[in-house]
């Protein structure tokens, strides 16, 4: 959410920053209900002043012909106030639902447009280069070494369902460690995070619930939800709690798995593991004051980009366009690796996010921190970001490692917890 205040007194501003940003938000609208809500209450109270002065006065009354006319008035007085609330009460509906679908402001250098006005910023420590030999992509790859099984997942759960098997399931616990224990070494709290999480905090942070268009699949009977991912569960845990000032920067790094129904995404590039509706995410999170949170996400890329450097894997660092950032993000930085097996001759694809979200799901969620010795209390900064998307990552591994026998090389770094160099070939 944005301050209300700052919306009222920068109506322009904001409705070109929600052009930009491609959300159909009504500013002015917004600004016009707004006053006519802060109207409606003072005539409320007003009515609600005078009913109670009348209501006094009926004891009083030297007849019943006084009494029954003091009556009458009191009435007459809370039928008027009674309407005017159900003016109030649908007049604030809508401007609830204006300022709900309001997206956070937006960094000076975001570029503007959609998401091929996005903007390459670097590249990763690895170049590119021709495999020099027919390329398997990572299904191939995966089942000739029995790492993944996408048929058995579609008849367990359906299509967008897998088993990892062998190498694979090692290869996903392996990613896991590594990201931990780069995470813990950078003081990252380590923490497994719940699956599921109330539809309160799930809005908190930025998600719909519920819905057709949701991401997010509910649980029937209940108000709980399966996460699209750990930053709903990190961001909620300090929902409504005060943090003392010294306590800031925090950062957590939790290990979820990610639950996403992944509407609207039909036809997008999406074979085997690329885009799935359960897969393991380790995430990082930051609770930051104010002037700290672009120094934090400046960091939190600089950790993405070391996990694939040190994995050896070719990427490029985007700073995502305004159309493509989503609500919460004031500025996003995305990581594409290399898959030399995806399309025709190798893409780049996705591989993390990291996002500065300001105080805007501080406000939604009601994370305050407390300067000693001031009086009262200010929104937190947030900030999150991708440590490693496993499904993503094992793609990224198994395509860009394969050798001219089939085998794959296990990055050196990973050896240690998967257990060999290589996965198939002459072991
Ligand atoms: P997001 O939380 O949407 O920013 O996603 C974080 C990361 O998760 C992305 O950068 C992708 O690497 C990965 N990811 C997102 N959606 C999927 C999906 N449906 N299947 C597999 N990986 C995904």
């Amino acid at each position: 959410m944005l301050d209300k205040k700052f919306i009222l007194d920068n109506v322009e501003l904001v409705q070109k920053n929600c052009d930009n940003r491609g959300a159909k938000a009504n500013v002015a609208r917004f600004a016009e209900l707004e006053t006519n809500c802060r109207e409606l209450q003072q005539e409320i109270e007003e009515l609600s002043r005078q009913a109670n002065v009348v209501s006094k006065s009926i004891g009083k009354a030297k007849d019943d012909a006084e009494r029954e006319q003091r009556k009458n008035e009191g009435r007459e007085l809370r039928e008027s106030k009674d309407a005017k609330q159900a003016e109030l009460d649908r007049i604030s509906a809508e401007a609830g639902a204006i300022y709900r679908s309001m997206p956070n402001m937006t960094h000076k250098e975001t570029p503007i447009g959609d998401e091929d006005a996005s903007r390459e910023l670097r590249h990763g420590a690895t170049q590119v280069r021709p495999l020099g030999f027919p390329v398997q992509d990572h299904v191939d790859l995966g089942v000739q070494h029995d790492l993944i099984d996408l048929e058995g997942g579609a008849r367990v759960a359906g299509n967008g369902f897998y088993f990892l098997r062998n190498e694979g399931a090692l290869l996903e616990l392996a990613l896991q460690q590594y990201a931990i224990e780069m995470l813990v070494a950078e003081g990252f709290i380590p923490t497994i995070t719940p699956d599921l999480a109330r539809g309160d905090i799930v809005a908190g942070v930025g998600f719909i619930p519920r819905g057709p268009e949701t991401q997010i699949y509910s649980v029937e009977n209940n108000d709980l939800n399966l996460v699209a991912t750990a930053e709903i569960t990190l961001g909620g845990l300090y929902a409504d709690q005060v943090i003392d000032e010294e306590q800031l920067p925090i950062k957590l790094c939790g290990i979820s798995h990610c639950f996403r129904t992944e509407a609207g995404a039909a036809g997008r590039a999406s074979r085997g593991l690329y885009r799935v509706h359960q897969f393991t995410k380790v995430e990082m999170f930051a609770f930051t004051l104010p002037e700290q949170s672009e120094d934090m996400h400046n960091y939190l890329c600089e950790l993405e980009c070391q996990f694939f450097d040190g994995l050896g894997i070719p990427y490029k660092v985007l700073d995502i366009a305004s159309k493509d950032l989503g609500g919460p993000a004031y500025r996003k930085f995305d990581l594409e690796a290399w898959m030399p097996g995806r399309g025709d001759g190798g893409e780049y694809g996705e591989v993390t996010s990291t996002s500065n979200c300001l105080d805007y799901q501080a406000r939604r969620l009601n994370v305050r921190y407390r300067t000693k010795g001031e009086k009262g209390t200010k929104f937190v900064h947030t900030l999150n970001g991708t440590a490693v998307a496993i499904s993503r990552a094992i793609i990224a591994i198994l395509e860009n490692c394969q050798q001219a026998d089939g085998s794959i090389i296990v990055p050196e770094v990973l050896q240690k917890w998967v257990g060999k160099e290589r996965i198939g070939g002459g072991e």
